[in-house]
C-alpha cells in the first residue's frame, strides 16, 4: 500500500508499505476524511527527525472499517469512524493512573507516531472497543476530522488551566487549537478572555467563539500589553497554543499569584525553558505550569461529538481549504508549511 512519509528536512513524500496486520483488539481503517496538523509539520521540520525518515504521517480524520479483530466488540467492517490522535492502550497501568496519553511509557499512547500513521491506503487502530467513535450520521466530514485532535487538545489546554467561572484568560496563539481553547474557556464560564495572535480570519472566528481582546505577539511583549489592559492586576489563567519556549517567561509575568498555565503547545527547539525567577514569586508565587498531551480514546472524543450534536461548539469555520482524494495530501502539507494568512485547517475527502 502507498503512503505519505516524512523522508527528511523539509522533505515529504509517497512510499511502499506492507499493509498493517489486525491483532484481536485492533481495527484496520482506510481514510474517508483527512486532515494535517501542525504536529505533521514539525516532523517535516526537525533538524533532528532523521529516526522518522519513512515514516508515514497523519493523526486526523475519519475512517471507514476493514477489518477488526476477533475480541472487538463495538465495531464492524463498513462503519464510518472519527479516529483520535491519540489511542492509549487502555489496559496499561498509566492509562489507570489517569495518564493514558502515557500508557506503554512517555507518549506511548501517540501510536500513530511510532507505527506510521492515517496517510496511507489503510491504518491501524490499536484497542479499537477503546479508541474509535461511531460517526454520528449527517456529520461533515471536515467537522468530524477537527475532533480527532484539534478540538480535544484545545479543550485540554483549558482543562490544564483549570478554568473557573468569571476568570479572566489569555490564550497564547488562536490557530486552530487555540481557537478550540476560546470555545473551551468560554464554556467553562471565563469572563474576559484575551487572543493572541495576527491572522485576520483567526481573529474572526475566535471572536465568534467569545474572545473578547485581541493583542499581537508583533507588538511586544505580550505580558507588557495585558498587565496594561488590566489596570496593572494581569489574568487569572493561561493557555498556551502557540509561541516559542520564551512565552512560558511572558505567561508566568502575565500571570496573578495563583494563577495556573495550561500549555499544549509542542516546543520542538532549545534545550530549556527559563522561567524568571523574581515574576514566579521566587519560587513561592503559586503560579502554576501545566503541560500536556490531550488523553485521546473514545470517551473523551465521544463528548466532544456531543458538545457538537448539542450546538457548544461548532468547528466547521476552521475548515478553510478543502481537497479530494489521497492524491491532494502534498498540496495539503506545502500549504501547511507556507501558512497563508487565510489558512486554519486543510481536509480531504477520499473517495474508494
Ligand atoms: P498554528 O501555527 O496554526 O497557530 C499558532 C498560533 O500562535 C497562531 O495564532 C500564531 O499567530 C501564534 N504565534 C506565533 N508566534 C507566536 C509568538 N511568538 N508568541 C505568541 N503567539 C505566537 O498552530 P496550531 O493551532 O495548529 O497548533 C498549536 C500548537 O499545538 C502546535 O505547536 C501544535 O504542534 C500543538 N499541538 C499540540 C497537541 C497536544 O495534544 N498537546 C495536539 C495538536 C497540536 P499568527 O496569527 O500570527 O499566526
Ligand atoms: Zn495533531
Amino acid at each position: 500500500m502507498k503512503g505519505f512519509a516524512v523522508l527528511g528536512v523539509g522533505k515529504a513524500g509517497w512510499v511502499e508499505k506492507e499493509r498493517p496486520i489486525c491483532g484481536p483488539l485492533d481495527a484496520i481503517c482506510r481514510p474517508i476524511a483527512l486532515s494535517l496538523c501542525t504536529s505533521d509539520v514539525h516532523w517535516v521540520e526537525d533538524e533532528d527527525g532523521a529516526h522518522r525518515n519513512g515514516l508515514v504521517m497523519g493523526h486526523e480524520g475519519v475512517g471507514e472499517v476493514m477489518e477488526v479483530g476477533s475480541l472487538v466488540k463495538d465495531f464492524k467492517p463498513g462503519d464510518l469512524v472519527i479516529v483520535p490522535a491519540v489511542t492509549p492502550n487502555w489496559s496499561d497501568v498509566a492509562s489507570q493512573a489517569g495518564y493514558s496519553v502515557h500508557s506503554g511509557g512517555l507518549f506511548g499512547g501517540l501510536a500513530f507516531s511510532k507505527k506510521g500513521g492515517m496517510f496511507a491506503e489503510f491504518f491501524h487502530v490499536n484497542d479499537a472497543d477503546g479508541n474509535l467513535v461511531h460517526l454520528p450520521e449527517g456529520m461533515d466530514l471536515g467537522v468530524a476530522s477537527m475532533v480527532s485532535d484539534m478540538m480535544p487538545t484545545g479543550f485540554h489546554g483549558c482543562e490544564l488551566a483549570e478554568i473557573e467561572f468569571g476568570d479572566t484568560v489569555c490564550i497564547i496563539g488562536i490557530g486552530p487549537v487555540g481557537l478550540m481553547a476560546v470555545r473551551a474557556a468560554v464554556l467553562s464560564g471565563a469572563s474576559r478572555v484575551f487572543g493572541v495572535g495576527t491572522r485576520p480570519d483567526c481573529i474572526k472566528v475566535a471572536k465568534e467563539y467569545g474572545a473578547t481582546d485581541f493583542i499581537s505577539y508583533k507588538d511586544g511583549p505580550l505580558d507588557k500589553q495585558v498587565r496594561e489592559l488590566t489596570n496593572k492586576r494581569g489574568v487569572d489563567k493561561v493557555i498556551i497554543a502557540g509561541g516559542t519556549n520564551d512565552t512560558f517567561a511572558e505567561a508566568i509575568k502575565m500571570l496573578k499569584p495563583g494563577g495556573k498555565i495550561g500549555n499544549v503547545n509542542y516546543l520542538d527547539k532549545g534545550e530549556y525553558i527559563k522561567i524568571p525567577r523574581v515574576a514566579w514569586g521566587l519560587g513561592m508565587g503559586h503560579k502554576q505550569i501545566n503541560g500536556g498531551l490531550m488523553y485521546g480514546g473514545r470517551l473523551k472524543i465521544e463528548k466532544m461529538v456531543s458538545m457538537i450534536n448539542y450546538g457548544r461548539v461548532d468547528p466547521a469555520p476552521l475548515v478553510t481549504h478543502r481537497f479530494e482524494g489521497l492524491d491532494a495530501l502534498p498540496e495539503m502539507l506545502q500549504l501547511m508549511l507556507d501558512k497563508p494568512a487565510d489558512l486554519i485547517k486543510t481536509v480531504a475527502t477520499i473517495k474508494w
